[in-house]
């Protein structure tokens, strides 16, 4: 067995091991961040049976998809989204994560090739409330979730957040909650959704004692980026 066959079967484990008792139905998946990483380690990982990769960077991953247009992978765009980047994410990706304000939703809808599936969404939420952090303030959260439900090449799904990060597990449980709330406070109001995005190598135990249903896993999968 390669090594990054390897630690995918042990994160596999340890996300098995992470779920709750009342999550025990709920799946989680695990994105492999390939950023940073070779279209030869996504091959590899493709081989032991990983199907979804996630990008941060837009020309990087055009690269490495045109490498791989033989595998059946299932692309996610997670970085920022600048708004001149958007008509290749939404015509090159099958997910975005981050999408954290309105003008960046309309784009992608626009682009969205209409004979296609709609674009699977999330809404980048700022937990930590830091200005200079990615992410929707928790406050104008519902205004950007109703603006997305109405777009029909959009299809949200929920919500992505990264935690500032600690050392102090209190602290990114508190944080993960937070998430959370936010999401469960949507689904009350009705809003569809079944996506939970949270939870890195360092902290994706934690993330899905929280709900997360899908981790975004790195350097804990392909080891250390170059
Ligand atoms: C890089 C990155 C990850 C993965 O980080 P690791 O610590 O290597 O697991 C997850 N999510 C986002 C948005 C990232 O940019």
């Amino acid at each position: 067995m390669t090594s990054i066959s390897n630690r995918l079967q042990v994160i596999l484990s340890a996300i098995q091991a992470a779920k709750r008792p009342e999550h025990a139905a709920q799946s989680v998946q695990l994105l492999a961040v390939s950023k940073a990483q070779s279209a030869t380690a996504i091959r590899e990982a493709y081989a032991a049976g990983q199907r979804h990769f996630g990008e941060n960077y837009l020309q990087e991953a055009l690269d490495k998809q045109a490498q791989l247009s033989d595998l059946a992978i299932t692309w996610h765009f997670i970085g920022p989204i600048q708004s001149n980047k958007t008509q290749l994410i939404a015509q090159h990706f099958d997910w975005v994560h981050g999408i954290d304000r309105p003008k960046i939703a309309m784009r992608l809808n626009d682009a969205r090739a209409k004979h296609s599936k709609p674009l699977q969404v999330c809404v980048q939420v700022n937990i930590s409330q830091e200005p200079s952090k990615s992410g929707v303030l928790v406050a104008d959260l519902e205004a950007l979730v109703a603006t997305i439900a109405r777009l029909p090449h959009l299809q949200l799904r929920g919500l992505m957040a990264i935690p500032a990060p600690s050392q102090n597990i209190n602290i990114q449980t508190q944080q993960f909650k937070q998430v959370r709330e936010c999401y469960d406070n949507l689904l009350a109001k009705a809003y569809a959704l079944d996506t939970l995005s949270m939870g890195m190598s360092d902290d994706y135990p934690i993330a899905i004692q929280q709900g997360a249903t899908i981790v975004r896993i790195g350097s804990a999968l392909f080891g250390a980026r170059k």
